[in-house]
């Protein structure tokens, strides 16, 4: 398996944390592992799969978006903080390799004046577990 995101660098510490998964976030763990992107840096699926949700990462700014591939495994692959490829659909097939989407400027929701944020794109597996689901470290998989 391709595993292109994971050749950028991880995002490691800024003023917001660490981007490594399981950290803390106060009352709950950081649920991916965060990847060092400038804005516009092209996003490689990490999987095959089909692409099964083109969402928003916030109900107040729809600008932020993200890209889910479910592989044949039925693991959701999520892809955070990145501007889906022109005409990329719900339903369409994607390769490992091919480019998905290019990276937000995430940094830009974050940023102020004492504490700055790391560009970066997040990137989760959600394993389903009954009713609900797991994450899982991407690195392991
Ligand atoms: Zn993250």
């Amino acid at each position: 398996m391709l595993r292109a995101l994971l050749l950028l660098p991880e995002r490691g510490n800024d003023d917001w944390g660490s981007g490594d998964f399981g950290a803390s976030r106060g009352g709950r763990e950081h649920q991916g592992v965060d990847y060092a992107a400038v804005p516009g840096t092209p996003i490689a699926s990490p999987t095959t799969g089909t692409v099964t949700k083109i969402g928003y990462c916030y109900t107040d700014d729809l600008h932020y978006r993200y890209v889910q591939i479910t592989d044949d495994d039925e693991r959701m692959h999520r892809l955070l903080y990145v501007d889906p490829a022109p005409g990329m659909q719900r339903g369409d097939i994607v390769y490992a390799g091919s480019i998905v989407g290019y990276a937000q400027n995430i940094a830009a929701r974050y940023d102020a004046k004492t504490k700055h944020m790391k560009n970066h794109v997040h990137y989760e597996i959600r394993v389903p577990d009954g009713d609900s689901y797991v994450c899982v470290d991407p690195r392991e998989c």
